[in-house]
């Protein structure tokens, strides 16, 4: 029988809020264990949250910019559970009345375009940290509890069912990522844990409808491991399948050292967690001009920004969909044309040598070696015909270990460009004067011919005359 996978995911998102959600806590990352808290945070008897008014405005514009009903009254609930990273034995999230529902993305897999229909986004608390004395919990003699992290605000954000490859799901997650980096309410760095996905997989048979036994993977932080996860889940439930088993409802987790998910314990249901609504917050309460004014805060989101590049600069619309798919990404290309550079040629050169660079070095493109005004600056010595294409790419190799300006190193190096026509006529009629065979070929009518002269010029000027010139001249001199 053939199956087809079902993925849906549950994507927390830290907020860049200054302080916690209920308590006027710092929220950085990296601080020494246990110095951002204080009694609410830690849930000490007698103390009562206050909501952070900022967490409810992120709240409904993430839900905004993802096409969601905004609930006007929505509501806190304990979800209750104990584990040490826990101070109050319950977390407080949403239950029944999220902030927001009902929304959806676009993702694009292999130039098709498909919609993600978003099920709900709550607004929550993080937890706090457990850090082990050794690398894993079992090999631990002692762990210790930061709490810093606990009450630092989350966005929940819950997919439906939709997602049918580990490809959809990654560019479910892009997608997610940009929009919430675009309306700036999180870091987004997922190294530093702001944004981690639950994953969960079923399978079915291929034309079935009703939902297969899912497994969950939780806490997956980068979008190497979220794929890894996935394609591994699959063959194994596949396997399973095939061999007449049965798959169990559980929690799993996923080893990234060795690419595989392993049984961690049967999945909890709704009602294990006792959900009850949180007395001490009362309800959100929104107007409709409220969340007007949120909407209208709302910056370009990328499916816009990719469309205005399109029609703005002539883009492709897969060019368009890289160079606004994050928001480092799109900003480093406005700063590029920013400095006048052709947005064409700025494209090329971020999505060809400097990506190249940035990905075998693996560096993002925030910490690029090439800053885009450098870029920009190279671009316009190519539009000023002051070096060709061919040397701008040794000239960018120079910008990436040296820091120089690009003016500099052509400087430098001298490799500025020869444009002037006695001195190329120069090297020209050298080149016909040795390469008789070329040139006989060439006027018996093998027009291709000019191209090994085209060749022998460019390298008598070590690269540097500019090749428009060297085929007219080429060609008149031939005529
Ligand atoms: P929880 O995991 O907290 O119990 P839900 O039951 O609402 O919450 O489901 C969470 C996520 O699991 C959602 O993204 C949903 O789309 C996905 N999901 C639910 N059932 C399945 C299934 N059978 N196969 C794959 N994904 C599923
Ligand atoms: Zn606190
Ligand atoms: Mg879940």
């Amino acid at each position: 029988m053939k199956y087809e996978a079902v993925i849906g995911l549950e994507i927390h998102c830290e907020l860049k809020t200054k302080t916690k959600i209920f308590c006027g806590c710092a929220t950085g990352f990296g601080a020494e264990q246990n110095t951002h808290v204080c009694p609410v945070c830690l849930g000490l008897p007698g103390v009562l949250p206050t909501i952070n008014r900022r967490v409810v405005e992120f709240g409904i514009k993430a839900g905004l910019a993802t096409n969601c009903t905004i609930n006007k009254y929505s509501k806190f609930d304990r979800k209750n559970y104990y584990y040490p990273d826990l101070p109050k034995n319950w977390q407080t999230s949403q239950y029944d009345l999220p902030i927001a529902e009902h929304g959806w993305v676009d993702i694009d897999v292999e130039g098709e375009k498909k919609r993600i229909r978003l099920t709900r986004i709550h607004m929550e608390e993080d937890a706090g940290k457990l850090v082990h004395s050794g690398n894993t919990i079992k090999d631990s003699a002692s762990s210790n509890v930061d709490y810093n992290r606990t009450g630092v605000p989350l966005l929940e954000i819950v997919s439906e069912p939709d997602l049918r490859s580990a490809e959809e799901a990654r560019a479910y997650m892009e997608k997610i990522k940009a929009i919430m980096e675009y309306i700036d309410v999180s870091n987004c760095r997922m190294e530093e844990g702001n944004l981690r996905a639950d994953i969960n997989v079923s399978l079915r048979p291929v034309g079935t409808t009703e939902l297969g036994t899912r497994t969950e993977m939780k806490n997956i932080n980068s979008f190497k491991s979220l794929v890894e996860a996935i394609e591994y889940e699959i063959e194994r439930q596949t396997e399973v399948l095939e061999d007449g088993g049965h798959i169990i409802q559980e929690t799993r987790t996923f080893d990234p050292a060795r690419g595989i998910t392993l049984s961690m314990r049967s999945k909890e249901n709704a009602h294990d967690y006792r959900y009850m609504p949180e007395p001490d917050l009362p309800p959100i309460v929104t107007t409709e001009e409220e969340i007007e004014k949120f909407r209208s805060e709302l910056p370009e989101l990328p499916d816009a920004r990719r469309a205005r590049l399109e029609k703005e600069y002539g883009l492709s619309d897969y060019d368009a969909g890289i160079l606004t798919g994050s928001r480092a990404m799109a900003e480093y290309f406005d700063a590029v044309i920013a400095t006048g550079a052709d947005a064409k040629l700025a494209a090329n050169w971020i999505m060809g040598d400097l990506s190249k660079n940035l990905n075998a070095e693996s560096i993002t493109i925030e910490k690029s070696p090439v800053e885009a005004k450098r870029l920009g600056e190279m671009i316009l010595l190519i539009m000023k015909n002051t070096i060709s294409g061919k040397i701008a790419k040794k000239v960018f190799q120079e910008m990436w270990t040296s820091k120089d300006a690009p003016a500099k190193i052509v400087e430098d190096k001298g490799l500025v460009q020869i444009t002037d026509t006695a001195a190329i006529e120069g090297i020209v009629d050298e080149v016909i004067a040795k390469n008789e065979k070329a040139v006989a070929d060439y006027k018996g009518g093998n027009k291709k011919a000019i191209g090994a002269l085209v060749g022998q010029v460019m390298k008598g000027s070590k690269g540097k005359a500019n090749p428009q010139m060297v085929n007219e001249l080429l060609a008149k001199k031939l005529q």
